[in-house]
């Protein structure tokens, strides 16, 4: 009796409880966040599991929209899980991954000046403007919205073409379908030449969310300029020729505002499947120039050693000039993007960001996030040009096989006695212009319209390596090569 009792108790309490969580999902969200909403909406959320300064939770789509509502913030404020247990688990990972428990250990080092210094050139404001507006223009892309898959499967094809215009049989693009979304994420990948098994990722999500109605929800900062950012750095390696050693993976994840649904799902897949990825960038609002310095990068939630090498290659590619781009650091306090989603699997991710968190764009998640706002895209110019750098850099340049390399290899040039001679008779090109670089990226030295063997009078140059940019009559990609002033 008494045993029937107390299994007849269990049993109702189970019952209550499944009933009482049919009408919502788990998360995990930060504890002060999930208090606050408590506090609010005390029938639409449930504390399940506390971890330091996390929790695990089920709660009401209702509940979801209040807290939307009332961090104010970007992101969704919470991260999609599966079941109780995955958000139980999930929050007993530190908040900052322990660099040694990684899946990869990488030597970051930067050796690829003649191939990031042309590209820099190479990438145009117009284009990521372009994108924007196109991105823009579905009205929505909510993630159960038609026009947010319609945009999904455009961008494919937009992806296919790219790579089809500069004749790249190295790369697929294709759709990733989502168990907790109609909506389905974007994946463009560049097989990599000599390591094709350890992957390099940048990532934008290209759905967007309104505060004030889904059925109009432009997103062109968050995050039409991360996918924008992400295809012009892509197309700007295309024209140089580069090619990767390491796979390059670039996404445009499904449903990030609604709990990161779309890279967790993928995150997930990869971790379980062991793939070997070695870095992720995430590119989530570029278009909004809020604070005096240019990038902010995020350093919860993210990689300490990834952060400090983007910081490194800053440094090292845009510390004044024509490309020069200024940093700093701030904190988000939550999950607030895909990068989230990496770090979670105990990968490498980074996450630089338009400006010090609570400086960037007011008007994110409304009916005003429109490209008209800054009219221009000046400022993700800059975070494409660290994109490009960032895979350049990580990915590697393939020297067997690199066009620039087999073209280079067939002109004659050099610096000797402060003249720089040339000929390309020999590789069937004819000269338009050459420009000459410091290590630094300013161009020391440029010439137009000349005959294909010449010898010209240069300025006085401090001995070091420069990096020497041919443009030729036929080719948009400019043939570099690098060159020693002793
Ligand atoms: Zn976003």
């Amino acid at each position: 009796m008494k045993y029937f009792y107390t299994l007849s108790i269990c049993l109702l309490i189970s019952l209550n409880v499944t009933a009482q969580h049919q009408d919502g999902f788990y998360a995990t969200m930060s504890l002060h966040h999930a208090k606050a909403l408590v506090k609010d909406a005390p029938n639409d959320i449930e504390i399940l599991s506390t971890f330091r300064n996390e929790v695990a939770v089920w709660m009401t789509e209702t509940g979801s929209h209040k807290l939307h509502d009332r961090i104010l913030t970007h992101g969704p404020g919470y991260i999609y899980r599966n079941s109780e247990e995955e958000a139980i688990t999930a929050i007993q990972n530190p908040q900052n991954i322990l660099e040694n428990n990684t899946r990869a250990a990488l030597n970051f080092s930067i050796t690829e000046d003649a191939t990031v210094i042309p590209t820099l050139d190479l990438i145009q404001t117009q284009n990521i403007e372009d994108h924007i507006l196109e991105l823009e223009n579905y009205g929505t892309r909510y993630h159960n919205r038609a026009s947010a898959t319609q945009a999904a499967v455009d961008l494919k094809a937009k992806w296919e073409e790219m790579a089809a215009e500069y004749g790249r049989t190295d790369v697929s693009v294709r759709l990733f379908e989502h168990s907790n979304t109609q909506m389905p994420s974007v994946i463009l990948t560049i097989t990599g030449a000599e390591i094709p098994e350890e992957y390099v990722i940048v990532g934008g999500h290209l759905d967007s969310t309104s505060n004030q109605g889904n059925d109009n929800a432009p997103g062109a900062d968050d995050d039409a300029s991360g996918i924008a950012t992400i295809t012009e750095a892509t197309r700007a390696l295309f024209e140089v020729g580069f090619v990767p050693k390491r796979t390059i993976e670039v996404m445009a994840y499904a449903a990030e505002e609604i709990g990161l649904v779309g890279s967790n799902e993928i995150a997930s897949e990869y971790a379980s499947n062991d793939v070997n990825v070695v870095a992720v960038s995430q590119f989530d609002m570029t278009l909004f120039n809020g604070s005096s310095n240019d990038v902010s990068f995020i350093t919860d939630f993210t990689s300490g050693t990834l952060t400090n090498y983007m910081m490194s290659l800053l440094d090292h590619y845009n510390a004044s000039g024509d490309h020069q781009v200024t940093y700093s650091t701030s904190v988000c306090n939550y999950g607030c993007s895909d990068h989230a989603s990496w770090t979670g699997q105990g990968y490498l991710a980074a996450f630089p960001f338009e400006a010090n968190f609570g400086q960037h764009n007011g008007n994110i998640h409304s009916t005003g996030d429109m490209f008209s706002l800054t009219n221009t895209a000046s400022h993700a110019t800059k975070f494409a040009k660290l994109c490009a750098e960032f895979l350049i850099e990580v990915a590697k340049n393939n020297e067997a096989l690199s066009v620039n390399d087999v073209l280079a290899s067939s002109i004659y040039l050099t610096i000797n006695d402060g003249m720089l001679s040339y000929d390309l008779t020999s590789s069937q090109k004819e000269v338009k212009s050459i420009q000459l670089y410091s290590i630094k990226g300013q161009e020391v030295f440029a010439t137009t319209a000349i005959s294909d063997r010449d010898q010209v009078a240069l300025p006085t140059l401090s001995t070091g390596i420069y990096i020497a940019t041919i443009t030729t009559e036929n080719s948009n990609t400019p043939i570099v090569k690098k060159l020693i002033v002793r």
